[in-house]
């Protein structure tokens, strides 16, 4: 049997960094095994789910570089789900439900009060056949409810090992709303085993449900897949991830300018102990792909870090690769060779192309000492070499050195304290701007 792989994000909203990890690691996994994914819409609740979100969902992963096999949508599959419904309530599992969502909450409440466990109490399981024909006479549609075995569900995760979970103590969860659509549970169950699904990879939150969906598989006469659940991501601090720190979206992050590599090479190894190093491309990271390298412990994730991995994907990046993504027209490679080692993300390449090409206002402390500097400016075209003839003859002519001498020309040449190193720069900029900022000119 072939590995097969599913990404099942929902289109209620675009992906951030906790759904593109979840993704990459099915990715990674389907690629290194030889299988194929999945990338399953749940787009179940028609109310939240939009063809913008699902859309823009597709255009991040191929940002990413992680295509898929196939593509489904859970809202073409409703008859294969209407199957499902009627084989388990011809086996007894299903049963109709007719509380309304106040009297759930009132009995919840109770329970809590008397410090019980807030489980469903199986009320409906005791309705005769008449009070559900009046019930429904009355105008009340029912909601189903999975009749759970009161086991422990048990099996070997492929992250947290050897997982049991007691369904004793949980509810029938409920499977098809009093509208009659289907909740999450059944469509994921019957997608996995129509798709033919042999690895189940989410976050640990679905761990409870996992137990539920492999009675369900059962119930459904279907063997069950391999499951591995991965720590949630959380914040540097070891708290929920906030906005900033990256429960921003991909596109979010994708307009600051970061490379997806940058993305790809820390999502594939945080949580692991392995080293964060940036992969050039992704069947890099496919090579160190393991997954039983990652730990139960959460993982933290830091946009410092992210950024850190961007600057040495920059550092080194070649004009070729670079030209693209830097959108600035005019933009050569002598300038990006120029800047690439004094950037984190590209859109920070625009800036220094207005040092370049643009105006800046020059920062002068000491225009006396500039205008003197200005005159010893050598004659011709400026090249690499210039820099250091002209800060040699500046030494020599006004007698200071170190940072006296270099600091007040770079801050007035690129209005910067810090940045490029100014004899790449200088030929940049070029000596009628030159001139005119060391004369104090917005130029
Ligand atoms: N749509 C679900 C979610 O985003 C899918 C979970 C699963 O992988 O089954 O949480």
């Amino acid at each position: 049997m072939t590995a097969k792989f599913r990404f099942a994000p929902s289109p209620t909203g675009y992906l951030h960094v906790g759904n593109a990890r979840l993704a990459l690691i099915n990715w990674l996994f389907a690629k290194k095994v030889g299988g194929s994914m999945v990338l399953r819409l749940d787009d179940t609740d028609a109310e939240r789910s939009t063809d913008e979100y699902a859309q823009g969902i597709q255009d991040d992963m191929q940002w990413l570089g992680l295509e898929w096999d196939e593509l489904k949508k859970q809202s073409d599959r409703s008859a294969d789900y209407d199957t499902a419904f009627e084989k388990l309530k011809a086996a007894g599992r299903l049963y109709p439900c007719y509380e309304t969502g106040e009297e759930l909450d009132y009995k919840r409440k109770r329970q809590i009060a008397r410090k019980l466990p807030p489980v469903y109490d199986r009320s409906a399981l005791k309705l005769s056949a008449e009070e559900k024909a009046a019930l429904e006479a009355d105008g009340h549609q029912p909601h189903w409810r999975f009749l759970l075995d009161q086991d422990v569900v048990a099996w070997e995760d492929e992250v947290r090992g050897h997982v049991e979970v007691d369904c004793a103590s949980m509810s029938d969860p409920v499977l098809i709303r009093t509208d009659g659509r289907p909740l999450y549970h059944l469509p994921s169950v019957v997608d996995d085993i129509d798709f033919a699904i042999t690895h189940v990879i989410r976050g640990e939150d679905h761990v409870s449900n996992t137990a539920l969906h492999i009675q369900i598989f059962k119930a459904l006469d279907a063997a069950k897949p391999k499951f591995a659940h991965l720590p949630l991501l959380m914040g540097p601090d070891g708290g929920p991830l906030s906005k900033r720190e990256g429960s921003q979206s991909l596109r979010e992050l994708r307009e600051t300018g970061l490379d997806p590599m940058s993305i790809n090479s820390l999502l594939a190894r945080l949580g692991t102990s392995d080293n964060i190093e940036v992969r050039e491309d992704l069947a890099a990271v496919i090579a160190g792909f393991d997954i039983s390298r990652f730990s139960r412990a959460a993982a933290k994730f830091d946009p410092a870090e992210l950024k850190k991995l961007n600057a040495k994907i920059l550092h080194a990046m070649p004009w070729e690769a670079a030209k693209d993504k830097l959108a600035i027209d005019g933009a050569h490679e002598a300038f990006w060779l120029a800047i690439r080692g004094n950037i984190e993300t590209v859109v920070e390449a625009k800036s220094w192309w207005t040092v370049v090409d643009g105006a800046i206002t020059p920062v002068v402390e000491d225009a006396p000492f500039l205008k003197s500097a200005a005159e010893l400016l050598p004659a011709g075209e400026f090249d690499e070499g210039s820099w250091k003839i002209w800060t040699g003859a500046v030494k020599d002519g006004l007698g200071v050195k170190g940072k006296a001498l270099f600091m007040p020309l770079r801050q007035a040449l690129t209005g910067q304290s810090h940045g490029p190193e100014m004899n790449k720069m200088l030929p940049l900029i070029g000596r009628d701007k030159t001139l005119a900022r060391l004369n104090g000119e917005t130029a």
